[in-house]
């Protein structure tokens, strides 16, 4: 199997496995002996594949905003570096509250048990029958 790196991130697939490595991403692309393509992550993205949306709402929110684009953002990070397919495919804010499109059921769901965490609020986990795809509501008034 061959070297292989994502021509839009710094995740390396080594002939088994894809992982995040910034400073082997960057020695390959020096060296020129790796094939560019996309991750798992970014094919996902190309295709538009979504498997878990997760609506945060509540006036909490609207006080913590910040706070809360940067808890996101903090739980894509890790769980990009456990698995090179989760990834946040949109994030916007809506009315009243925050609309997050992941490419990874998981990563929706760590989203939605962390702002229980860390704010407490009221979490409804959904995994839709017969599909692959899970949808996480949280809320805090
Ligand atoms: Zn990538």
């Amino acid at each position: 199997m061959s070297v292989k790196i994502c021509s839009r991130c710094m995740a390396v697939f080594d002939g088994h496995k894809w992982f995040y490595d910034e400073g082997e991403h960057a020695r390959l692309v020096r060296t020129r002996r790796a094939e560019a393509t996309l991750c798992p992550g970014h094919e996902r993205i190309e295709k538009r594949r979504i498997d878990g949306v997760v609506t945060l709402k509540g006036t909490f929110l609207k006080e913590h905003y910040d706070e809360a684009v940067n808890l996101i953002n903090n739980i894509a990070d890790r769980q990009l570096h456990r698995n090179v397919a989760a990834r946040v495919y949109n994030m916007r804010q809506n009315g009243d509250g925050i609309t997050v499109e992941t490419t990874d059921k998981s990563l929706a769901e760590r989203i939605g048990r962390e702002f229980e965490r860390a704010f407490n609020g009221d979490l409804v986990i959904q995994w839709l029958q017969d599909a692959d795809f899970v949808r996480v509501n949280w809320q805090r008034g």
